[in-house]
């Protein structure tokens, strides 16, 4: 008889082998790996073994913190040697904006726990002498840095399963995956067929071809990398004899080199720029243990500022070079969690650092898959966040980017190339014509800001105020004075129908189901009360609902709605994408370019702030919310795409006489942080909760039932830990992004510091839970209370702006010197702002 197991893992890497230990830690025996080879036949095998917890997402670097934190753990269960290295290490900065990059990345660490240091090129050469230090302006060192043996740690994971029951088949190739009526999956190999509740796409190189089985293109690539060991050097045997230790890692930007000891010798990758894919269509079955031929051309470029940094490295003999294929998504980051439209296939696949990222996959993963929810934000992380438009070759070009950009600094106002346009609305030609620089938002081209003449219509790239200030500030001037029109194609829509669809979203939501006709915000929790959205819902009928929310969560949330549907078919939930498009006008005389544009009443009395109407708009029919992210007057316009050309110009005609003004992206975050309004991926995300969010009065209390009422009842009732925050910062020449650290003048620790997403040692338990990081970050009376999650300028009120979540005690504090924010290395006085800067009653926007 068939055997039936509650999930098969397919690929024996260090990703599979994580995967199978964490189901089997969580209690999953019944659990098995089917291998096609040998363990770590992919890519495993010949990795370079190094890890490190820096990564440009505070939750994703938590995660490798806990990867980092097992294997010492994993060594104990298992007797097997993981052969690990814990030697710290640098990043080298050459430039100012390197350092200002560096900076940041220290400050962050401030409230994550991190152990960082920003120290000179000197210092960093006493740890790794083989540098010349000349070429260096600073560098950031991180003691929890090093490498392991790859073979030795994914052979720990696999003995760590077994010993708790999961079992492992090798040298048995999966061919085919079909699923039965009843969802059980029939797992075809070469020895026969298996069943399994659950399957998880754990086969790295060939994760392409194991989502092909089931009709899934996942965006995921191989490319070739190179790394080379050079023979025994006299500088690195002198350096072990006389310091008694090994050499440090070192990240070189400018050389995209990383470079670190490896036997008496040294070891050096690099992200070249000439990258290369490897089997950009298909992953030949075949290809076992086996190298890519060495290509030292491409190399040439990073080895010659390599000899530059590293003279000695020009005089050692070169030992081998291994080239070898490994797996990226289009961000870098790994494809996580459950498939969207498919019944428990799983994703673990994209995984590009395995070593440091193997451990935080395995333990998300199987908290997913046994208790319904990851347990931590890993939005970076999941399969959701890309959509079917992340096409072969998308992937493709956007996987060539993020190689070749690996040590390169991301600005804050640096939107990337490759793979665009890649989507685009009907006005992109007309926006481009009017000097727009566009924005990429899940592949769909946005207005971001307009520039007076073509040839000033780009970003300088600047962590600092850049060229774009002065004309996002006149667009921003133009709607609170008169009228401005934006495109808002790049929002979520999604239409709810059907007799259930009112039981279905006053289950799902916090708010109460709007009326006929209006309109509420509302957020969205999981199981454990946490924030997991933010919409704006417009009851079009009694059974229909249109829901706005964040773009680039489309997938994810569609998995969630689509996971609560009820099974009698009483509710249809369907994206809209961009079948329809949207436009918004606001301002104090949005109201008149409206009226001079419909055949309807939209004074107030009858087109009341919060009211939802259909109506044809410039003789398009359109669906109308009288609401807009400014927080002024103003009004959203859905329509569909053939009609959006006409309804943009007619509301460009209407509005002349106003001065009515075309205005982007950044000119509505901006408006935005002057109303306080928070943002989903920045303010809202799953690691708070509604009244830690300050999204209280969105909550209907009095309703029987909602998913994470329970646990949002006791957060109101317990008092919040975290507050949600809005401050004005005394800035100067750079505003806040994201990540600043938040410093208060308060004698005693208030107790509640720790950042959800912090690491630094001790972080996890052996249960995996985390436990509290001991703040590192006091100077004087000083100490680091809390952190920013977006900034920037409010061009109308006239002042630096950000977010950021403090202590819940610490809140309300409005006395005076008793807040910082550091900006790029300095601390600049801040105060809390209760009340919104800009139109601080909301009668603006209710007129
Ligand atoms: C040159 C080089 C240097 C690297 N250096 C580092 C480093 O320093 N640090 C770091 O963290 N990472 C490094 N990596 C990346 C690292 O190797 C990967 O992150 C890691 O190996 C990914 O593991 P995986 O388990 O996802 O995939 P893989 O190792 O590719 O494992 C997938 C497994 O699935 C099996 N499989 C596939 N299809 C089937 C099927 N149909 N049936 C059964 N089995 C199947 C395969 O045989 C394979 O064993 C490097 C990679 C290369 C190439």
């Amino acid at each position: 008889m068939t055997q039936t197991y509650r999930a098969i893992v397919i690929g024996g890497g260090v990703v599979g082998c994580s995967v199978l230990y964490h189901l089997a830690k969580a209690g999953w025996t019944d659990v098995l790996l089917i291998e096609r080879a040998e363990l770590t036949a992919g890519s495993t095998w010949h990795a370079a073994g190094g890890f490190h917890t820096l990564n440009g997402d505070p939750n994703v670097a938590a995660l490798q913190a806990y990867t980092i934190s097992l294997y010492e753990e994993l060594e104990k269960m298992t007797g097997q040697s993981c052969g690990l290295h814990l030697v710290g290490g640098v990043q080298m900065a050459d430039s100012p904006e390197r350092l200002d990059f560096l900076r940041m990345a220290h400050a962050r660490g401030r409230y994550l726990g991190m152990e960082t240091e920003l120290i000179t090129p000197s210092e960093a050469k006493a740890m790794f002498p083989l540098m010349d230090e000349s070429h260096f302006v600073g560098a950031l060192w991180d003691p929890v840095e090093g490498h392991l043996d790859p073979s030795g740690t994914t052979h720990a994971y696999a003995k760590a399963a077994r010993m708790l029951g999961a079992q492992i088949e090798l040298r048995n190739p999966v061919h085919e995956l079909t699923q039965d009526p009843d969802g059980t999956w029939n797992v075809v190999t070469q020895n026969g067929t298996y069943r399994a509740e659950h399957v998880v796409n754990a086969a790295g190189l060939w994760a392409r071809e194991v989502g092909r089985m089931v009709g899934l293109e996942l965006p995921v690539l191989a490319m070739e990398h190179m790394y080379l060991l050079t023979e025994p050097m006299p500088e690195v045997i002198e350096f072990n004899e006389t310091m008694g230790r090994e050499l440090i890692h070192v990240i070189d930007f400018k050389g995209e080199i990383y470079t670190r000891q490896e036997g008496k010798g040294i070891l050096l990758g690099t992200y070249e720029q000439a990258c290369k894919p490897w089997s950009p269509v298909n992953t030949p079955w075949d290809f076992g243990q086996d190298l890519l031929p060495p290509d030292l051309d491409r190399l040439a470029p990073s080895l010659e500022v390599g000899f530059r940094h590293f003279p000695p490295y020009e005089r050692a003999g070169i030992k081998q070079i291994i080239n070898g294929p490994f797996t990226f998504a289009p961000d870098g980051n790994p494809l996580v969690g459950p498939v969207p439209g498919l019944t428990n296939y799983w994703s673990a696949c994209a995984v590009m650092a395995g070593f440091s990222q193997g451990g935080g996959v395995g333990l998300v993963l199987a908290n997913w898959m046994t208790e319904g929810d990851p347990g931590h934000d890993v939005f970076g992380m999941d399969v959701a966040r890309f959509g079917d438009w992340a096409t072969l070759r998308y992937t493709n070009a956007k996987v060539r980017e993020n190689y070749s950009r690996r040590f390169s600094i991301r600005f804050p106002n640096e939107e990337l190339p490759a793979a665009r346009p890649h989507l685009t609305t009907p006005l992109y030609d007309l926006m481009r014509a009017q000097h727009a620089v566009m924005g990429d938002t899940w592949g769909l081209e946005t207005p971001l800001w307009f520039a007076p003449s073509a040839e000033e219509a780009h970003d300088i790239h600047s962590f600092h105020r850049s060229n774009d200030f002065a004309h996002v500030g006149a667009e921003v001037r133009a709607v609170r004075e008169s009228v401005g029109v934006t495109e808002i194609a790049n929002f979520a829509k999604y239409v709810v129908t059907g007799p259930g669809a009112e039981a279905f979203l006053d289950r799902l939501m916090t708010n109460r189901v709007p009326k006929p006709g209006r309109i509420v915000l509302t957020p969205m929790l999981n199981h454990a009360g946490k924030l997991i959205g933010d919409f704006t819902i417009a009851r079009a009928g009694p059974e229909r609902f249109q829901i706005l929310g964040s773009l680039a969560a489309t997938k994810y949330h569609l998995r969630w709605f689509e996971q609560h549907l009820p099974k009698d078919g009483s509710v249809q939930v369907r994206a809209l994408g961009i079948e329809l498009m949207g436009l918004s006008i606001a301002g104090p005389k949005s109201r008149e370019v409206l009226a001079a544009l419909v055949d309807e009443d939209v004074s107030n009395d009858a087109f009341r702030f919060m009211d939802y109407r259909e109506m044809d708009v410039a003789g398009a029919p359109c669906r109308v919310n009288r609401i807009t992210y400014t927080g002024d007057l103003g009004y959203e316009i859905w329509m569909p795409p053939e009609y959006q050309r006409r309804v943009y110009t007619a509301i460009k005609d209407a509005g002349a006489p106003h001065g009515i003004r075309d205005f982007g992206m950044r000119a509505l975050l901006s408006m935005r942080l002057e109303k306080n309004f928070p943002t989903w991926f920045a303010e809202l995300r799953p690691i708070y909760g509604p009244v830690e969010g300050a999204m209280e009065r969105f909550v209907a209390w009095q309703k029987p039932d909602f998913i994470g009422r329970e646990a949002a009842l006791q957060e109101r009732d317990q008092g919040p830990r975290l507050r949600r925050v809005s401050l004005i910062i005394e800035a100067d020449g750079a505003d806040a992004i994201a990540d600043e650290p938040i410093w208060a003048r308060v004698p005693d620790d208030p107790g509640t510091v720790t950042a959800p997403h912090s690491y630094g040692p001790p972080r996890f338990d052996a249960a995996g839970t985390r436990q509290p990081t001991p703040h590192p970050s006091v100077s004087g009376d000083w100490r680091v209370v809390g952190w920013v999650t977006s900034g920037g300028y409010g061009h109308h009120v006239g002042l630096s702006l950000a977010q950021g979540y403090l202590p819940a005690a610490l809140a309300t504090r409005t006395d005076p010197d008793l807040f910082e924010v550091e900006i790029l290395g300095h601390r600049r006085p801040a105060r809390i702002a209760l009340d919104p800067p800009f139109d601080p009653t909301g009668a603006k926007m209710r007129s």
